[in-house]
């Protein structure tokens, strides 16, 4: 039985007071059984890793740079996210996808980059709701993978993937544990078929993961942890789900 996986995704929330209380009550609930990390915005992520300093929670970013450096203003670069010690980044969110049109290669790219700098790249895929109304679920996963494993080649067991479907994030809705498995099953075999490392690898679960459903879902058995968004901002319901990661 491989080591669960929880990643708090703060998104654009926190200030300096709220997060060192927040870091403070998930310092007191732990240790757990399961790696936990948290991936903060940008500005607070060399605080964050004075506050975790010899904890075992690790902490990462939300996003990187494709790119390695140079004129690219705002942007930030997977050397710089290493730089300040994290060991996890969160490309392709469904959010940037959406909101700033990142594409699959672009997602791929940016996973590349992540791993050039040793910082362990959470590749999110997810459908949206049309898209799974029109049966589309598995076409569109596998699209986005697809795209990472092509430029990742022989690197793509060094990943984190993520199965967020894009109408229960942030929304209440939750795919049930049956249906995130049977996606979860089918991202599984696409990786089996890229590498050897398939079976050793972490497909989070995440879509309104909170404390009274995250059991069953990481009871399934590609489901290997979550992506909590919403939840990872209340250090009692996080930790509730770290603990459910058993
Ligand atoms: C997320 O932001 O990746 C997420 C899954 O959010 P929520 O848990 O709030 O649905």
């Amino acid at each position: 039985m491989h080591k669960k996986l929880v990643v708090g995704n703060w998104k654009m929330y926190g200030s300096r007071s709220a997060n060192a209380l927040l870091l403070a009550g998930l310092k007191e609930a732990g240790p757990w059984s399961a790696e936990v990390v948290v991936c903060v915005p940008f500005p607070y992520i060399a605080e964050t890793a004075l506050a975790l300093t010899g904890q075992s929670i690790a902490f990462g970013a939300q996003d990187c740079s494709a790119h390695e450096a140079g004129a690219f203003t705002g942007e930030v670069s997977s050397m710089m996210l290493a730089d300040l010690g994290c060991r996890y980044v969160i490309v392709g969110h469904s959010e940037r996808r959406a909101h700033h049109h990142e594409s699959d290669q672009l997602v791929a790219e940016k996973a590349r980059a992540a791993l050039a700098h040793g910082v362990t790249p959470i590749v999110c895929v997810g459908e949206t709701l049309a898209e799974r109304e029109a049966g589309q679920t598995e076409t569109v996963v596998k699209r986005q993978l697809a795209a990472v494993i092509h430029l990742l080649t022989h690197c793509i067991g060094e990943i984190v993937l993520a199965y967020e479907p894009v109408w229960a994030i942030g929304t209440g809705l939750t795919a049930s544990p049956e249906q995130a498995q049977a996606v979860h099953k089918v991202l599984r075999m696409q990786l089996q078929a890229a590498t050897k490392k398939a079976d050793a690898m972490k497909i989070l679960y995440g879509g309104s993961v909170k404390p009274d459903n995250a059991a069953q879902l990481f009871a399934q058995p590609d489901i290997d942890g979550g992506l909590i968004g919403g939840a990872a901002l209340k250090a009692a319901d996080f930790s509730a789900i770290c603990r459910a990661a058993m």
